[in-house]
């Protein structure tokens, strides 16, 4: 029992409870996910046979740290734990039941890409005002539907919703959830949500094939359980129902996903339905310093909604949490980078032990920039990663189409790349014809003529290639499968004879796609190593797991969201502004501001030995300049922790107070701490800046490889305006464009932010 002596009593009578139902609910750092690792290192030590257990993580990232430490305990037994994300525990679950349902095995998962494609497809089809029905509307209303396990039938029976939906003018949302389901019926899809939504039909209405798991999951834990919606909740309730050898771990204070459907209802839920439970306290937090764990207290003691727990550290006290103030958002990146480069040098630290947090993706542009100018490495997670490239789509859709030729989105994607003279009109030819003869696109292409008039004979010959690309994954390993289909596609070509520096690399991003493909079909942990198996793995990675080299000497950039369960020496929060951190959104109502604080919480959980928080008077949004006042969250905090530190200079001092005004205004009064007074004058150059263009709702560049003079644009910075001349040769076309605001300009193509109006 010696692993054991890692665990303080609580954590130790946690792990020798493994019968029964068992809930943790404590605060961070406290060793939730410790208690986790230990218990199925403790259970496989009794003799529980690896196949029987079942563990849920919120990241895969998670559960392969989490495997190789139990690995670490108990050795290679490991492999056989079924342990993963929700997503990917049940997608490898419904591989093997599908057609229970009526699905084919090999189904294809939708990103969220795809899916609001189909959504788009949809409304177009019914012709539907998408202010009204816009698409990231529709496909939220669809999601929260299914993760609160309401069918499109019962949706549309359903007398509250309809009268709610026809009162906000739309009736019809019932109707393009029907359609979409039917569409990625046909295609053969699913998408993240119906991985929970499937998994619960199936185990409802098959009964034998309930029976089968609830005997092969003999123990399940779940981790982050404060972050599960209905839906999961659902399906763990139902596989526990025999063996009832459930526990559960959680912290109500780290509950960030509410506006994605979490429900800390599940929690209370979880008294209810198991009355014998054994509840365990850790009270402990082996993370942090004094300090971060008082602030921390003083930050969430501010939210009315919360289980109350005591949570001590017995760590050193600590640094104070320094709070830094930038006077805009490229000199807190500065700032950032300058503290870094102190705190490893003087310190004798790696760039990874520190971590820089933001509220929202686009505040690591100016991070980025000062790490670079600093000559700092980093990485960030999340964001657009490698799998999200067009080009890799581009490929990895043609292996879907191969496995699963009915997979409707990868064949539009494809159909005419690299092209083939199937133009846009035909693909629409073929889906009417499609749902007129109740077929899918493949069928109607491969007998095309039948069914299309003036059909392109490449279509045919667009078919046959994808069949002779099922034979061949049929017989080769999925490096080959994968090498073949890249150069018989015409894809490797096409990228190699566009000689830009961009063509250049998307052409290497192929080849590591490939290189990745063949480490995979190596790999000797695994023992199913097709394409297919592949494909799903990526189909389902997160942001924060698309790393591809976990060892790598950089500091991290990563939203807070993503920064759940992890743990960094030293953790620089940046951006606490108003209006940014607490988010405009959240005003409104109290929930939804306790969830910012929450995600506060998170954030200062995460250090282990330093706090560093910062904000900007003064930051750029949508292209202007705007003057910012300091969070409220700042606060809230207790004075006793911080240290202000106010040194840094503005770029032009004369428009703003002394810096004693203002660091006399944070001065204890009473038990509250009073808000700088001064949310700084703008600098000088917001007049200018002010002018510039606010971008239309939704812009987005466009392909601009179709502009022709006299098309109507938009400039992401310019503008409105048209286009009076075209010169050069692809890559390096020259568009001179009249912009109503600003006049004449010639921009390089290939650079321009323009969106095709
Ligand atoms: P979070 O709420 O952030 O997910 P958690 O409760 O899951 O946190 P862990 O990540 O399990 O906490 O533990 C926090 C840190 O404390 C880890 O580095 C872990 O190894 C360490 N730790 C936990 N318990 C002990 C212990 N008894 N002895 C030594 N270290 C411990
Ligand atoms: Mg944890």
């Amino acid at each position: 029992m010696d692993y054991l002596q890692g665990l303080n009593p609580e954590q130790k009578a946690a792990v020798l409870q493994t019968e029964g139902p068992v809930m943790i609910i404590a605060g961070a750092g406290s060793g939730k996910t410790r208690v986790i690792t230990y218990r199925v290192a403790h259970l496989i030590q009794k003799g529980v046979d690896s196949f029987n257990i079942l563990v849920l993580t919120f990241t895969n990232k998670a559960a392969r740290e989490m495997r190789e430490r139990i690995n670490h305990l108990v050795g290679t037994e490991a492999k056989n734990i079924w342990m993963g994300t929700f997503h990917s525990v049940f997608a490898k679950l419904l591989r093997v039941e599908a057609d229970k349902i009526g699905y084919p095995n090999n189904f294809t998962i939708y990103d969220t890409d795809d899916t609001k494609s189909v959504i788009r497809a949809i409304l177009k089809e019914m012709n539907l005002d998408d202010k009204l029905y816009n698409q990231n509307f529709v496909y939220n209303r669809i999601s929260a539907a299914k993760n609160n396990l309401i069918s499109w039938q019962e949706y549309q029976n359903n007398e509250q919703i309809q009268a709610d939906d026809f009162s906000s003018g739309r009736g019809l949302l019932g109707n393009i959830y029907e359609n979409y389901v039917k569409r990625c019926f046909r295609a053969g899809a699913m998408d993240f949500d119906d991985l929970l939504f499937k998994t619960n039909e199936l185990l409802k209405n098959h009964p034998e094939v309930l029976n089968k798991y609830q005997h092969k999951f003999k123990y399940l834990m779940v981790d982050e359980y404060q972050d599960t919606n209905f839906s999961q909740y659902l399906i763990v309730k139902r596989l526990a129902a025999v063996n009832e050898n459930l526990c559960v771990v959680g912290d109500d204070a780290q509950s960030i996903y509410a506006f994605r459907g979490a429900n800390i209802q599940n929690i209370l839920n979880f008294e209810k339905d198991y009355p014998d439970l054994k509840v365990f306290k850790l009270e402990q937090n082996y993370r942090s310093t004094q300090n971060i764990v008082h602030v921390a207290n003083s930050i969430i003691a501010n939210n009315k909604d919360q289980l109350k727990k005591h949570v001590f550290s017995e760590k050193e006290n600590g640094d104070k949490i320094k709070v830094m103030r930038a006077f805009s958002d490229n000199e807190e990146g500065k700032l950032v980078a300058e503290a870094i480069m102190f705190q490893r040098t003087t310190n004798g630290l790696k760039w990874h032990d520190f971590a820089i947090l933001y509220r929202t993706n686009a505040q690591s542009r100016s991070m980025e920039e000062a790490l670079r100018k600093a000559g700092i490495p980093y990485k960030i997670y999340g964001g657009l990663s490698f799998y999200q490239r067009k080009e890799i789509k581009d490929l990895i859709a043609y292996f879907r189409l191969t496995f699963n030729p009915n997979d409707e989105e990868a064949l539009k994607r494809i159909i005419n790349y690299p092209k083939r003279g199937i133009g846009n009109t035909t693909v629409d030819r073929i889906i009417l014809a499609a749902d007129k003869h109740n077929l899918t696109p493949f069928e109607i292409i491969l007998q095309a003529p039948h069914y299309i008039d003036k059909a392109p004979a490449s279509l045919s010959a667009f078919a046959t290639m994808i069949q002779s690309f099922q034979v061949i994954t049929k017989n080769q390993s999925a490096y080959e499968s994968a090498l073949h289909i890249a150069q018989h596609s015409g894809l490797l070509k096409d990228l190699y004879e566009d000689k830009s520096v961009e063509g250049l690399n998307r052409y290497e991003n192929i080849q590591e796609l490939l290189n990745g493909i063949k480490e995979f079909s190596e790999r000797e942990d695994i023992e199913e190593k097709g394409l297919d198996v592949f494909m799903q793995d990526v189909a389902l990675l997160t942001n924060d797991d698309k790393d591809k080299d976990p060892d790598a000497d950089t500091v991290s950039l990563m939203t807070i969201h993503s920064s759940k369960g992890l743990e960094f020496p030293q953790v620089h929060v940046v951006g606490l502004e108003e209006n940014l951190f607490p988010s405009q959104m959240s005003l409104n109502s109290r929930t939804d501001l306790e969830e910012e604080r929450r995600l506060f919480y998170v954030a200062v959980t995460r250090a282990e030995h330093k706090l560093t928080i910062s904000y900007a008077t003064s930051r750029f949004k949508f292209g202007t300049l705007i003057s910012c006042e300091p969070s409220r969250f700042l606060d809230e905090i207790d004075a006793q922790y911080l240290e202000l530190d106010f040194t840094a200079k503005p770029a032009t001092a004369n428009n703003l107070s002394s810096f004693d005004d203002e660091r006399n205004a944070w001065t204890r009064k009473s038990d509250t701490f009073s808000k700088p007074k001064i949310p700084s004058a703008p600098p000088k150059t917001t007049s200018i800046l002010a002018k510039a263009h606010v971008p239309s709702p939704g812009f987005k560049p466009s392909d601009t490889s179709n502009l022709q003079v006299g098309m109507e644009v938009e400039h992401e910075r310019f503008g409105f305006g048209k286009v009076l001349n075209l010169e050069g040769n692809k890559p390096d076309v020259k568009a001179t464009i009249f912009f109503k605001e600003i006049g004449q300009k010639q921009l390089l193509l290939k650079f321009a932010k323009l969106s095709i109006l």
